[in-house]
């Protein structure tokens, strides 16, 4: 870039002639609503001569910056070489009338679906149809009126397009490109609604691993209200409800982050076992095995949650009325019946083990959770992201289960702790933990990992590879292609 290029003004004043690689283009859109309003700052700040087209052009003039021709839409579709269409598709059938100025330009389609699952042809097919003589490309939608006026620094810097036609489909590319946005080329018009879908998705990948996760916070929740509040009440008239909000939500939690952080290394433990029973990586895993293994850093990620929430829960346990009424009635109890020193050495190294085993689980589980953003998982090479995932995931997995085991110490033999005849929430909790890692060292067995290294590096105990053919496309049965 020349110097003179650094000195030109971003926002052209009216009548000013612009500096820039979109100098000689003149774009147009057709509406004057937020979108358009944004998108022509920011096609005017790249450098490109914009043309408004609106219903009312005298009343939208105001709302555009000064070098923005605003005039009717014929005018706007007549002199533009490339046209937005910001107008909801509701209304395009409203822009037939421009079918002829239109003829041979490139239309951009900008707009949303409306729902989710909803059947084709999507808005941009709509549009084609409408237009067949236009090349439309779809795009834009996924990026807000508020990023195009702020610029691509502070949102989404990418671009989804897709058309029928390679030419439209490379000038809005490069208008792009000089808006400071990446594209990202999504092939032919008939992806146009999965592009509009794209911003209608909540969090698709999230559903089960919240849905997992509350579920056992409930069941979890419910089997330590039985034990701890429900039971003092029927058997000795004891109201304890007051335990509800924290001190049973803190006891759930914990339960609920180990097994959520144990169904991180099942799946990866199933396809391993699968592949050493099956003696080839060239079977494919059941759709359930791989929509799991496809969810591992989701499942990860709640178990962090629960675990960081158990320990801000863990450390305001003394702030409450309820934990210091309880130390100064025992205390007065000790004075009165002259008991004197309360020190227990056992419980005290119980509690000091138990506490900083939890806190290393947590630390370790923060770096696992650190190094699942993907701005961190792309700054560190296969081997050192698989060492942190897989490698430190376990040293979690194995700490947080001590943590519950030395919270545990030697309740499991005592029976008062069977309340209702239930056993106490850690015993129950530390099997699926303790499952994984007993399957995780017999993996490590050298007769396991060396067959599972072989499977894994291509070697295969079918000697002849046979693909099935769906149901309705089959020869014979199976179609032997070993001799490929
Ligand atoms: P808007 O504020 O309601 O503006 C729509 C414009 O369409 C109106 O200002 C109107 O301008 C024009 N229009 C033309 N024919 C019309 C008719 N028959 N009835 C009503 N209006 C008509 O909408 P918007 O937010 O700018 O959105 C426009 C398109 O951009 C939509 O398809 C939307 O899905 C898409 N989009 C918007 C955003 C966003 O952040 N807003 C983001 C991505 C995509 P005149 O009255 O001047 O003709």
């Amino acid at each position: 870039m020349s110097g003179d290029d650094m000195m030109a003004p971003l926002i052209r004043s009216r009548g000013e002639v612009p500096v820039s690689d979109g100098g000689s283009m003149l774009v147009g859109i057709l509406g004057t609503g937020d979108f358009s309003r944004s998108l022509a700052r920011r096609l005017m700040a790249s450098g490109y001569h914009v043309v408004v087209g609106s219903r009312t052009p005298q009343r939208s003039k105001t709302l555009f910056p000064d070098g923005a021709e605003v005039t009717t839409q014929m005018e706007a579709a007549s002199q533009a070489d490339l046209v937005f269409v910001a107008v909801f598709p509701e209304h395009y059938s409203t822009l037939l009338e421009l079918k002829q100025p239109l003829a041979g330009k490139t239309l951009v389609d900008v707009s949303n679906g409306v729902r989710l699952n909803q059947d084709g042809p999507s808005n941009g097919e709509r549009l084609a149809e409408l237009f067949p003589e236009s090349s439309v490309v779809k795009g834009f939608n996924t990026v807000s009126a508020w990023t195009l006026q702020t610029g691509p620094r502070d949102g989404s810097r990418q671009v989804f397009l897709c058309s029928d036609s390679n030419k439209a489909k490379r000038a809005v590319t490069q208008i792009c490109r000089s808006m400071g946005f990446v594209p990202v080329d999504m092939g032919l018009l008939s992806s146009s609604l999965e592009v509009e879908n794209l911003p209608l998705y909540l969090f698709p990948s999230w559903r089960l691993p919240i849905l997992c996760t509350l579920l056992l916070f409930v069941i979890f929740y419910l089997y330590n209200f039985l034990r701890d509040v429900l039971h003092p009440y029927v058997t000795a008239g004891k109201s304890v409800f007051y335990k509800m909000p924290v001190d049973t939500v803190n006891v759930t939690l914990p339960s609920v982050a180990l097994v959520m952080l144990s169904l991180v290394y099942v799946p990866g433990l199933c396809a391993a076992f699968l592949q050493l029973r099956r003696g080839t990586k060239y079977s494919r895993f059941p759709d359930w095995l791989d929509r799991w293994l496809a969810r591992r850093k989701q499942l990860g990620l709640c178990s962090f949650l629960c675990a960081a929430l158990h320990a801000i829960y863990s450390l305001s346990l003394p702030m409450r009325k309820s934990a210091r009424f309880k130390l100064i009635n025992a205390a007065l109890r000790q004075v009165k019946e002259g008991l004197g020193d309360a020190w227990v050495d056992e419980e005290v190294w119980r509690m000091e083990l138990y506490v900083s085993v939890g806190i290393m689980a947590l630390g370790l589980l923060s770096l696992l959770a650190v190094a699942s953003l993907p701005s961190v998982a792309n700054a560190v090479n296969w081997r050192e992201f698989s060492f942190i995932q897989s490698t430190l995931g376990y040293c979690a997995l194995s700490t947080a289960t001590l943590h519950t085991l030395l919270f545990g110490w030697d309740r499991a033999f005592d029976a008062a702790q069977y309340r209702f005849n239930l056993p106490p929430t850690f015993m129950l909790v530390v099997l699926l933990p303790c499952g994984v890692l007993l399957g995780r060292v017999a993996l490590a067995l050298p007769c396991a990992a060396l067959r599972l290294r072989r499977i894994r590096r291509g070697s295969d105990d079918n000697r002849r590879i046979r693909f099935k053919l769906p149901e309705d496309n089959r020869l014979n049965g199976t179609e032997d292609i070993s001799h490929v």
